[in-house]
């Protein structure tokens, strides 16, 4: 307990009163809404993709501390990543919410301040929203590509 339980608690509290990535993309290549009826928190997920890769996120949406802050950090984590890399990226981190794996700080960035989140079961799915709403973001649109769209 203590320094860097304050430390992850400071940065949470930073992305959820200043989000990053936080807005609409008018021309998006796919967008995603996801809801979450435990909490009721929200998110509307919107990718710009060029040459496969994440060259725009944003995620709009309203809900608690937790799922505004994790969305605010999956924009600043993913961007201008390739898609393979982002979902690689949102696979670790749900791992990590659901205690499979260590904390990565190369791969998560300050994404990793929301691990002692999964002692809280209800609270996961709360850090698991945004996440999951760009893996059905990425799955979309290679659906619509893959079909000539
Ligand atoms: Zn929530």
């Amino acid at each position: 307990m203590g320094g860097l339980d304050d430390l992850y608690q400071q940065l949470i509290l930073d992305h959820y009163r200043n989000r990053r990535g936080r807005g609409r993309i008018e021309n998006a290549s796919a967008s995603v809404h996801e809801h979450n009826p435990v909490c009721g928190d929200e998110c509307f997920l919107d990718i710009l993709v060029e040459d496969n890769r994440i060259v725009e996120i944003r995620a709009d949406g309203d809900g608690c501390s937790i799922s505004q802050a994790a969305a605010s950090m999956l924009t600043e984590v993913v961007a201008d990543k390739d898609l393979n890399e982002a979902l690689e990226i949102v696979e670790h981190f749900r791992r990590m919410m659901h205690g499979d794996a260590e904390p990565d700080e190369d791969l998560l960035g300050d994404a990793i301040a929301l691990e002692g989140v999964a002692k809280y079961p209800v609270r996961v799915k709360c850090a698991l929203l945004s996440w999951l709403a760009l893996r059905d973001a990425i799955a979309s649109y290679r659906e619509t590509t893959a079909h000539g769209g």
